[in-house]
């Protein structure tokens, strides 16, 4: 079980981001995405909309209290964090942790985030010790820990694509 916790969403300023960040989660396969920072109902039906058109059953909610999220999960903590040990240096550990332990959290943040997750977690990983995103971070650290696959297909779907080389075309299911 992947659960992705997104952490210090502001309202207008993180709406596009955030709303990447929970796409990216559930094309990787993450079974649950949770929001914290500031509560964004639009933000989250949004993703709902997307997710209810395009398929797959990635559970999205928000919560407040996103420090008893990180002390009550069990299974593998992981901070996304460009100040972290290197992914590559890591990756063959984390993926036996993993299957170990079934479940895995992964955090990205905003801006700053609180020295306190640094503390409160099994491992603070950085992809590249340069800042980019949390989309880039989490995309190619799913990546990863999938082994490259990339989920291709998702529950319920009313409409798929079918790849094209010249053209756009879609099919309602
Ligand atoms: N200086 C900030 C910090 O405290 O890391 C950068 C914030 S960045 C805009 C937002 C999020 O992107 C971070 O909280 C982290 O999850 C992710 N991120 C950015 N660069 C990263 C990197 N090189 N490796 C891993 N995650 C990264």
């Amino acid at each position: 079980m992947i659960k992705v916790l997104r952490l210090g969403h502001r309202r207008g300023r993180d709406d596009r981001i955030s709303t990447h960040v929970g796409l990216t989660a559930r094309q990787w396969g993450a079974d649950e995405i949770v929001f914290a920072g500031e509560k964004d109902e639009n933000m989250m039906e949004s993703q709902r909309d997307i997710i209810n058109r395009w398929g797959g059953d990635i559970e999205l909610r928000y919560t407040e209290e996103w420090k008893k999220e990180i002390k009550a999960f069990d299974g593998l903590k992981l901070q996304l964090s460009m100040y972290g040990r290197k992914i590559g240096e890591k990756l063959d550990e984390l993926k036996q942790e993993y299957e170990s332990r079934g479940d895995i959290l992964v955090i990205v943040g905003a801006e700053k985030v609180d020295r306190w997750v640094y503390e409160n977690v099994d491992y603070n990983i950085s992809v590249g010790n340069q800042p980019h995103s949390e989309i880039a971070a989490l995309s190619v650290f799913l990546d990863r820990l999938r082994g490259g696959e990339i989920k291709d297909s998702f529950k319920g779907a009313e409409i798929e694509i079918e790849p094209s080389e010249d053209r756009k075309l879609t099919r309602e299911k």
